[in-house]
């Protein structure tokens, strides 16, 4: 999958739900949240969507796990359904899904501020993977 079609996706995500604001649109795609001791993750159980939040995140982060379990849920329903530990698309999954929290909740990249890769991570409070695969 392509940034601009994740661009895409997002743009009829938000005109659908008539919101940008995350949790608007969380329920919009009627995805339950529940907490979870350890671990964040997206799946579906008997037809219905959840997105277990670990509890113990530090509060700045919250939103962008949450934004990135919304994009495994929104552009990986297939690799959901077919999981395997031997999928050789889960880093390309992991990386769309931090993609989307990134674009999702309107962060962007200055470049006039002529950052290093890490200090952009830190500004953006983001990995620096994230970092590296929106620049290029
Ligand atoms: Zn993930």
């Amino acid at each position: 999958m392509i940034k601009k079609e994740i661009d895409d996706t997002i743009k009829n995500l938000i005109k659908n739900a008539g919101s940008s604001d995350l949790y608007d649109i969380i329920s919009y795609l009627d995805i339950t949240i529940k907490p979870c001791q350890g671990k964040s993750f997206y799946c579906q159980l008997n037809d219905h969507k959840y997105i277990y939040m670990d509890n113990n995140l530090v509060e700045n982060i919250k939103p962008f796990v949450l934004a990135h379990e919304l994009g495994h849920a929104v552009l990986h329903k297939e690799e959901i359904y077919h999981y395997s530990p031997l999928s050789i698309n889960k880093t390309s999954t992991e990386r769309e899904a931090d993609y989307f929290a990134f674009r999702i909740l309107g962060k962007s990249i200055d470049p006039t501020l002529d950052y290093t890769i890490s200090q952009y991570a830190n500004l953006l409070a983001v990995s620096e993977d994230t970092i590296k695969y929106i620049m290029n």
